[in-house]
């Protein structure tokens, strides 16, 4: 499209502003995500961008708003359209994440240790049927795969609830969770980056808390219970 428009795009933002005089302030990551940069089109019009998923705080829901629906005659032909249907292919991959929307992520970082203390993350996560995430460190190691990782690097997400065990709370980790709106903290280290922005934090070590915390979820949710956690 920006092509079409002879003009310039900015993808992949982070965060958008307007300046004083009309200008489109884009902010990115750069050189790999250590740096953010601000990006102005300076000499073409329209000004264009993409973001991130749920970089945006979504709208609160107002009732009693109505749509108009426009009615429009398209003059189209299928010889017009260069893509063609052929057949639709069931995505067969259960394990694929939803992170970016899910409404419950539970998390782990390198204070868990291992790749076999990780699944203590993934039992947690699936009595709350929640989608499971890492930090960076993690996916370096290959203990969990990237489309997992959370962060400036990774994924963006907005959940309802966040648990994070054995995180360190890194800036690079922190810009991934902002949004959510309540962060349940576990760390060893009471001075960890992460108290200073969890709503609730719980100063023990993570592999022992673990399952009991999911034990006692596990007690207590039924299917439906589940639902209303979420919701
Ligand atoms: C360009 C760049 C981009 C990056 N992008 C990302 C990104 O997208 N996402 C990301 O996550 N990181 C990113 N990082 C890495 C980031 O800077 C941190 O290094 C990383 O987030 C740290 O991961 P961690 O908290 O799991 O590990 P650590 O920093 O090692 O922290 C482990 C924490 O676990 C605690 N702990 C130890 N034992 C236990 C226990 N038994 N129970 C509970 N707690 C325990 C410790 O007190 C500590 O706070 C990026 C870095 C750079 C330079």
């Amino acid at each position: 499209m920006a092509t079409t428009l002879l003009t310039g795009l900015t993808a992949d933002c982070t965060e958008l502003d307007v300046d004083a005089d009309k200008s489109l302030a884009a902010t990115r990551p750069t050189f790999g995500g250590s740096l953010l940069c601000t990006i102005y089109t300076l000499n073409f019009r329209p000004q264009m961008a993409t973001v991130r998923p749920r970089v945006m705080q979504m709208p609160r829901r107002q009732d009693g708003r109505d749509g108009r629906i426009v009615s429009f005659d398209v003059d189209l032909r299928e010889d017009d359209i260069i893509t063609k249907l052929l057949r639709f292919v069931p995505d067969r991959d259960s394990n694929k994440s939803n992170l970016a929307y899910a409404d419950i992520v539970v998390s782990g970082g390198m204070g868990l240790q291992s790749a076999e203390n990780y699944q203590l993350v993934r039992q947690l996560a699936s009595v709350l049927g929640a989608e499971y995430g890492c930090s960076r460190p993690l996916v370096q190691k290959g203990w969990v795969p990237a489309e997992r990782q959370i962060g400036q690097t990774g994924k963006t997400i907005r959940p309802k609830l966040y648990i994070a065990a054995g995180i360190s709370g890194a800036i690079q980790h922190r810009v991934g969770v902002d949004g959510a709106d309540m962060i349940v903290a576990i760390n060893t280290d009471k001075n960890a980056p992460i108290f200073d922005f969890a709503h609730l934090g719980i100063v023990t070590d993570a592999v022992r808390f673990l399952p009991a915390l999911t034990e006692a979820f596990r007690k207590r949710l039924s299917p439906h219970s589940k639902d209303r956690l979420a919701g």
